[in-house]
C-alpha cells in the first residue's frame, strides 16, 4: 500500500458536522497519515435544495479545528454532473442500463452472490436477488448517490473506503457499478454506528450531536479528537489519553474490530477536564477571554497577567471552558451572582459576621497583600476570637464571591486585591451591632 493509499471523507453539506461523521473523517485521516497516503475531501452537494454554503464552511472549519487537514482541492459533485451523465450514457450504449423517461437505470442481474471482505467486519455476502435495478441519473438530471459516489471514488483513485455501517447495504450496489465501469473496487471498512450509552441513536439528549455544539460548550479539539478515536479503535494496553500525533504512529485498521462505539458525554467531559488541566496558560487565556467577553464581563482594564492568574486558579476546577465565566464573575464585577442559600448559611449569624469584620479590619493594615500574609491574619484572628478558621473562611468567601466554593480563599483574595476584598467584606458583614 505505502504511498498509494488514497482515502476520502465525503460530507453532504446539508447540516452541521455530526459526531459520527467527524469520527469517520478522523479514521480516514488517521489511516492516510499513518500510511503516508492522501486524505481527500469530496463534497456531496448533489441535492441543490438542501445543500448550503453555510454548512460546508462550518464542516470545513470543524475539521480544521479538530486538526484534520486534507490534501488536494476538494471535489464538488455539483460541478461534475456532465461527467456522471457521460458515464451513464456509456452504460446505455453498452446495454448495461436503460431509460425510463429522463431517468437512466442500471440493470441488476439476479442470481449472483457478491462477496465483500470488509476490513472491519470480515466477510459479508450479498445476493443480487435482493438488489433492485439502480437509478443512475434521476429524471431531474441529477445523479443518484451510489452511482456518482462510484464514478468519483474511481476517478479520484480511492483505495480504501472507511465509513459507517449505515452504508453496508449500499456497498454491493457500488460493487456492481465498479464492475460495470471496468474498475477494481477499493477496500471497504464499515464502522459500527455511534450510539448513546443507552444504545439508542445519538440525539440531543445525549449531550449534542454535532461537533459545533461541543465546540460551543468549550471542549478542546484535542479532547474531542482523542475521545472520538476511542469509539472505534483502541491504542491498546487500556490506554485512553492519546494525541492525534501519537495515534498516527500506531494506528492500524485491524484494531478497529470489535471496539465499542457508545458515546458517553460524561466521559468526554472528564477527558476534556484532563486536557484543560494539562493545557498551557498561554493557550487557555485567549480562549477564556473570548468566553468572558461573550458572557458579558466587563474586560476594560483587565490585564493578561490578571487573566493568567485566574486561569491558573480555575483551570483545574472546570471540565468545559463554558464553566469559567460563571465561577469567576466576582473577579469582573461587584454585582456577582450570589448563592442565597449559602449566604443564609454563612452570613446570617452575628458571630460569623463579627469574624469577617475583624478579619477585614486587620487586613487594612496589611502592606503586602499576599496569600501567605492573608492566611496568617485569618488564623490569628480565629485564634484570638476562639473560632475555627473555617468559621471565618466560609463566610469570607461568601462575602467576596457570593459562592460556597471556588479556588482557595486566600488565593482568591490576593487576585481580587485589597481594596475590593475589604470593601466586599464590610458590605456583607455590616458595621456590627446593627443587624
Ligand atoms: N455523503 C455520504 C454520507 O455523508 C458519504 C457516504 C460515503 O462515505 O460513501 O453519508
Amino acid at each position: 500500500m505505502g504511498d498509494k493509499v488514497r482515502v476520502r471523507f465525503a460530507p453532504s453539506p446539508t447540516g452541521y458536522l455530526h459526531l459520527g461523521s467527524a469520527r469517520t473523517a478522523l479514521f480516514n485521516w488517521l489511516y492516510a497519515r499513518h500510511t503516508g497516503g492522501k486524505f481527500l475531501l469530496r463534497i456531496e452537494d448533489t441535492d441543490r435544495v438542501r445543500s448550503d454554503r453555510k454548512f460546508l464552511e462550518e464542516i470545513l472549519a470543524d475539521l480544521k479545528w479538530m486538526g484534520l487537514d486534507w490534501d488536494e482541492e476538494p471535489v464538488y459533485q455539483s460541478e461534475r454532473f456532465d461527467v456522471y451523465r457521460k458515464e451513464a450514457e456509456n452504460m446505455l450504449q453498452a446495454g448495461k442500463a436503460y431509460k425510463e423517461g429522463d431517468a437512466v437505470i442500471f440493470r441488476v442481474e439476479n442470481g449472483r452472490v457478491l462477496e465483500l471482505d470488509d476490513l472491519i467486519h470480515g466477510r459479508i455476502s450479498f445476493s443480487t436477488d435482493e438488489i433492485k435495478d439502480q437509478v443512475m441519473i434521476k429524471s431531474d438530471g441529477s445523479p443518484a448517490y451510489n452511482f456518482c459516489c462510484v464514478v468519483d471514488d474511481a476517478g479520484m483513485g480511492i483505495t480504501h473506503i472507511i465509513r459507517g455501517d449505515d452504508h453496508i447495504s449500499n456497498t454491493p450496489k457500488q460493487m456492481l457499478f465498479y464492475e460495470a465501469l471496468g474498475q477494481p473496487p477499493p477496500e471497504f471498512g464499515h464502522m459500527p454506528l455511534m450510539m448513546g450509552t443507552d444504545g439508542a441513536k445519538l440525539s440531543k439528549r445525549h449531550g449534542g450531536v454535532s461537533v459545533e455544539e461541543y465546540r460551543d460548550q468549550g471542549f478542546l479539539p484535542e479532547a474531542m479528537a482523542n475521545y472520538l478515536m476511542l469509539l472505534g479503535w483502541s491504542p491498546g494496553d487500556g490506554r485512553e489519553m492519546i494525541s492525534l500525533e501519537e495515534a498516527v504512529g500506531i494506528f492500524d485498521i485491524k484494531d478497529m474490530r470489535g471496539v465499542q462505539s457508545k458515546f458517553d458525554a460524561q466521559k468526554l467531559e472528564w477527558m476534556n477536564g484532563e486536557y484543560i488541566m494539562a493545557a498551557g496558560i498561554e493557550e487557555l487565556v485567549p480562549l477564556i477571554e473570548d468566553r468572558l467577553v461573550s458572557a458579558g464581563m466587563d474586560m476594560s482594564g483587565v490585564t493578561g497577567e490578571y487573566l493568567a492568574k485566574l486561569v491558573t486558579l480555575y483551570k483545574i476546577r472546570i471540565k468545559k471552558l463554558s464553566e469559567f465565566a460563571g465561577l469567576t464573575d466576582c473577579f469582573f464585577r461587584d454585582d456577582f451572582k450570589v448563592d442565597e442559600k449559602g449566604k443564609r448559611k454563612y452570613l446570617d449569624r452575628e458571630e460569623n459576621k463579627a469574624g469577617v469584620r475583624a478579619f477585614a479590619d486587620r487586613l487594612e493594615g496589611l502592606g503586602d497583600f499576599s496569600r501567605e500574609n492573608i492566611e496568617k491574619i485569618c488564623r490569628d484572628i480565629a485564634g484570638e476570637m476562639d473560632l475555627k478558621a473555617a468559621q471565618i473562611i466560609h463566610p469570607t468567601r461568601m462575602a467576596i464571591s457570593g459562592k460556597t466554593g471556588g479556588a482557595g480563599l486566600f488565593e482568591m483574595m490576593e487576585v481580587l486585591g485589597k481594596e475590593r476584598v475589604i470593601g466586599r467584606m464590610k458590605k456583607a458583614a455590616g458595621r456590627g451591632g446593627d443587624t
